[in-house]
């Protein structure tokens, strides 16, 4: 059976105005001393994964008299809170991550923006945040990246990563939702993700500790899942392994995802499985590029339960051929390695894995035809 078109992606295909249309919603107030040719020639020829951020920020706030209000671009800077601030205590917040794009003759670009922008207010109403139009996501998205234009780096694996984000910023300590909150978005010129190139990861597959279980948040885009994600990293990493795979918290037997990238196991058949969207698993915008890209490619694409034991036998046996993990900050990365207390298997590292790679990062940069228009041209 075909993918399901969701909601999210619905929402994602809507039609996006011009980049001129949106981009006076959030007004440029400009940093007084931007970095120094100098400061700025260092950050950008030792681009790392989101350390060194750009000159401003989009930032709007919230309050329940006055809706979304003061949108501007202003210059990048430390923010002072109360510690009485609710997002300290409970943890209301909610972000978004993408990224901008040099193509080859120097114009900028992003990639599927509204589907960030749909995905930020379907977390946000998991956690009772209010919603952001999308003429406000854009706005802010084109103003910043404007304003940060120098910022956007050009070459393969390198772009401006963005990364909205909502808070609840009343200074309160009783339990209820903020009234109010300020929305972000930071810009980080960054490189490959992972620093040892394309290179595959090792992967834990974690049975105590869960990221996200039934009725909970694992579909949201909450700090909150990765705090509860830590824990398991850390001891994983000390075992030398670069990332945790999380199971199913109801039957512990069903792959859910990494925690931060959505997976995918390719078969000898010639199908490609990704674990279907059970409310625990982040609906990866990588994820569904990937499967509508691989159906248009006549694959066919299979979201089903994935269990752990069906996997790991088929690696040994051969039916199993590739197994991948996807994100934007990471775009697709083989698993090289599969290990529980139980067993230990290498997977292969295979074709398919590379073509979905150069296919996505070449839409990306604007040196493979955007069939799906996919692509948003900033400036
Ligand atoms: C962001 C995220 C992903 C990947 O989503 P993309 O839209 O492809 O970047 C996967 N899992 C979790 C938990 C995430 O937060």
């Amino acid at each position: 059976m075909a993918h399901e078109t969701t909601e999210l992606e619905r929402e994602a295909d809507r039609p996006v105005p011009p980049a001129d249309a949106v981009a006076s919603g959030f007004e440029t107030l400009p940093h007084p001393h931007p970095k120094s040719e100098e400061q700025y020639a260092e950050q950008m020829s030792a681009l790392g994964f989101g350390v060194d951020f750009s000159d401003h920020m989009a930032h709007a706030t919230f309050t329940n008299e006055l809706g979304w209000h003061r949108k501007v671009i202003e210059p990048y800077a430390p923010l002072s809170f109360d510690p009485g601030t609710a997002v300290l205590h409970y943890g209301q917040e909610i972000f978004e991550g993408l990224k901008a794009y040099r193509h080859d003759d120097g114009s900028i670009w992003t990639f599927r923006p509204l589907y960030n922008a749909a995905r930020l207010n379907r977390s946000g109403a998991r956690l009772a945040i209010p919603p952001l139009s999308f003429d406000d996501f854009m706005a802010s998205i084109v103003g910043l990246v404007r304003a940060d234009q120098r910022w956007v780096p050009e070459g393969e694996g390198s772009s401006l990563y963005l990364r909205p984000f909502i808070f609840a910023s009343e200074s309160f300590l009783g339990v209820r939702a903020s009234a109010r909150y300020e929305y972000i978005v930071a810009a980080s010129p960054s490189g490959p993700y992972f620093t040892h190139g394309f290179q595959p990861i090792d992967v834990w597959v974690e049975r105590t500790y869960h990221r996200a279980g039934p009725g909970g948040m694992g579909d949201a885009k909450t700090g909150g899942n990765y705090a509860s994600s830590l824990l398991p990293k850390v001891k994983a990493h000390d075992e030398g392994f670069d990332e945790v795979m999380f199971l199913d918290a109801r039957t512990n037997t069903t792959i859910d995802e990494l925690g931060g990238m959505n997976v995918f196991v390719v078969m000898r058949d010639g199908s490609v499985i990704t674990p279907e969207l059970n409310g625990s698993i982040l609906p990866g915008c990588t994820r569904s590029s990937i499967i509508r890209l691989l159906e248009s490619e006549g694959t066919w694409v299979r979201e089903e339960p994935l269990a752990i034991d069906d996997v790991v036998r088929g690696v040994a046996s051969g039916a199993v051929t590739e197994m991948f993990a996807c994100g934007t900050a990471a775009v697709v990365t083989s698993i090289g390695r599969l290990a529980c207390d139980d067993f230990d298997v290498q997977v292969p590292v295979g074709p398919m894995t590379k073509h979905i790679y150069d296919e996505l990062t070449g839409i990306q940069l604007g040196r493979v035809e955007d069939k799906f228009g996919w692509c948003y041209r900033i400036m």
